[in-house]
């Protein structure tokens, strides 16, 4: 592929440019249609030549078609003018990223290795339960953030995945899962969680654009009690977060010292702990029905003694959080500088915390034979490609 000069490269562990990049243009200069708020939609439309009264007749019907009936053909849309349709088709998309991989796992769970129009390659998973089905979303490719433990946090490029991209993987999983046209009821994808590749917090206005067209009732109609948010403690943006798009928070904390947490997670040396907790005591919304997640991942000999557990319930307490904690064994990868910590020490970890009445469940670790976890498939696509060309 040729350079591309949109790409970013990581800066720096500590201090990453948060900014957004524009994406190349589509190489057929067509206007993409996913993404764009209703109001947008009319605009575009309007700029193509339609009349103002036309535009938002069209504008409606083709949102209609697009999030309640998942229709990407606009010679599908059937109350436009037959004669009309081509005049769309040649001037917008409705698109998905393309799937370069999708794999299910023994135990259900799904996983996709996507691309971008512009050739990046990003991951999604979907994790079905008895009573619920997740998908975790990615937010960017890549990641600035370099957290140690991480997988995504090595990768070489970085780009913001656009509203488009975001809201997407959404759409995708639900043609995967047969779950058009929108039902309020009995669907199986019922929970979102930003916990894929990258910061969503670094690309703050495209997953606020994106999430607004998934909570929107006559968009994918999810309720916002029902998405996730997870940073690794951005700071300044979670308050807009809070007000601007008021889903659930979680915080991948991983330690409770700065010295530990400044190791594994540097954005720390920037945002301490105090900073953190202050901001997710402020989170709007944040009560004891709605809780904030903190997420800690189990590192052998690293941030799993029964000392680091006890003081994560002070802090909670002192914070006054109402909180609770996720505890995921470390996920190894090859290079990986840590271990996982043992199933004991998970387990004593654990006790510690639940008895002092906060609630510390161990993720079972789900698609470990698909390498469903934070940057797994995407390397391994890689490997796959790389020994094919070496052969
Ligand atoms: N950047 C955001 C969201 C994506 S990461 C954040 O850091 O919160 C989603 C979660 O997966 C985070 O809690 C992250 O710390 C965790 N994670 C990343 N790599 C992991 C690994 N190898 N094993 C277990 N958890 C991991
Ligand atoms: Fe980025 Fe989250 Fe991975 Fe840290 S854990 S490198 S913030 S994706």
């Amino acid at each position: 592929m040729s350079a591309d000069t949109n790409l970013m490269p990581i800066p720096g562990a500590v201090d990453p440019v948060p900014v957004a990049r524009a994406t190349k243009p589509r190489a057929d200069g067509k206007v993409e249609l996913v993404g764009l708020s209703k109001d947008a939609i009319r605009a575009e439309f309007e700029t193509a030549g339609l009349e103002p009264k036309q535009a938002k007749l069209r504008s409606k019907q083709v949102w209609h078609w697009i999030y309640n009936r998942g229709v990407i053909d606009f010679m599908g849309m059937s109350d436009v003018a037959k004669a009309q349709q081509p005049w769309f088709a040649e001037r917008f998309v409705i698109s998905r990223p393309e799937v370069v991989e999708a794999q299910v796992s023994s135990d259900g769970t799904r996983k996709w290795l996507l691309r971008t129009h512009d050739g990046h390659d990003f991951e999604m998973v979907f994790i079905p339960d008895a009573d619920r089905g997740t998908l975790c979303v990615s937010s960017q490719v890549g990641c600035t953030l370099n957290c140690r433990f991480c997988h995504t946090g090595t990768m070489q490029l970085v780009r913001n995945l656009e509203p488009a991209e975001i809201v997407g993987q959404v759409m995708l999983a639900r043609d995967a899962l047969g779950e058009w046209p929108s039902q309020p009821e009995g669907r199986m994808l019922t929970n979102i969680v930003m916990m894929g590749m990258g910061e969503p917090l670094y690309n703050f206005d495209n997953v606020r654009d994106a999430l607004k067209i998934v909570m929107d009732g006559d968009g994918l109609g999810l309720s916002r009690r029902r998405i996730t948010l997870s940073t690794s403690g951005v700071v300044p943006m979670m308050e807009r977060a809070g007000a601007e798009i008021g889903v659930n928070l979680a915080v991948s904390l991983h330690a409770v010292t700065k010295e530990i947490r400044d190791e594994i997670v540097p954005l720390n040396r920037k945002y301490g702990i105090e900073q953190l907790l202050e901001a997710c005591a402020a989170y709007p919304g944040a009560n004891n029905a709605r809780r904030i997640t903190f997420e800690y991942v189990m590192l052998k000999d690293k941030n799993d003694s029964d000392e680091h557990a006890r003081e994560l319930v002070r802090l909670i307490r002192q914070y006054r959080l109402p909180a609770k904690v996720n505890l995921i064994p470390f996920n190894p990868w090859p290079g990986a500088p840590y271990e996982c910590s043992t199933d004991d020490r998970i387990r004593s970890f654990s006790n510690i915390v639940f008895e002092a009445g906060i609630s510390a469940p161990v993720r079972t670790p789900r698609g470990r034979d698909i390498d469903a976890a934070c940057g797994q498939l995407k390397t391994a696509a890689e490997k796959k490609r790389r020994s094919r060309e070496a052969a």
